[in-house]
């Protein structure tokens, strides 16, 4: 997606070799424009099926999952939580997740309420790295007896292991922008 490509050459910034900050468009300040372009571009990619729900985490996976989900037809966005909650009943749905960025395990957790088996669920995320998050997140459409359509990714680091980690397991990945190195400062993106 030529638009999120340019920004991310334009505003991006590189933390080390392995890490992305795109605070003032995504992570942090939302460029609003540019989310709706996002939504429409996820909703393009996975026309050709009926997706009944979308599946994200939080926080930083809600804001891209509601505009996008504006561009389906009647889809809920439901997200994972990360925090143990007394409004949270003790049905729930819980994998554990390494996070990347923290360098930690933590359990996500959706309500059995909002997942079924008769759900096409859509998974969508800011990164993808090694594809933890992602595969915690297929773990509660499984444990649902749901079927997942695919991951849709913002931002997929090229030279991590997720897509393969994904792909292996018979997942469809579609990322709007692929990060092919982070190099001396510099981010270099795939074509
Ligand atoms: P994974 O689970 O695929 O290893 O990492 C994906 C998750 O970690 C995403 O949900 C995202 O929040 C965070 N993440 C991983 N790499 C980056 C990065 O380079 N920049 C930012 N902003 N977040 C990242």
């Amino acid at each position: 997606m030529e638009l999120l490509k340019k920004r991310i050459l334009q505003d991006g910034v590189a933390m080390g070799n392995h890490v992305l900050k795109v605070d003032s468009f995504l992570n942090h300040q939302i460029d609003v424009e540019l989310f709706n372009e996002i939504g429409r571009e996820f909703q393009r990619r996975f026309a050709g099926q009926t997706i009944t729900k979308i599946l994200t985490v939080e926080a930083s996976g809600i804001a891209v999952a509601c505009i996008a989900a504006q561009y389906f037809q009647h889809v809920p966005v439901v997200f994972a939580k990360k925090q143990e909650a007394s409004n949270l009943s003790d049905q729930v749905y819980a994998s554990n997740v390494f996070s990347f960025t923290k360098n930690k395990n933590y359990v996500i957790r959706v309500d059995k309420k909002y997942l079924s088996a008769t759900d096409t669920v859509l998974i969508i995320d800011d990164f993808l790295a090694n594809g933890n998050a992602a595969l915690g997140l297929i773990d509660l459409v499984n444990q649902a007896g749901a079927q997942v359509a695919g991951v849709g990714i913002v931002i997929e680091k090229g030279f991590q292991s997720g897509r393969q980690l994904l792909e292996e397991r018979g997942y469809r990945v579609e990322s709007l922008a692929i990060v092919k190195e982070i190099k001396d400062g510099t981010v270099i993106l795939s074509d």
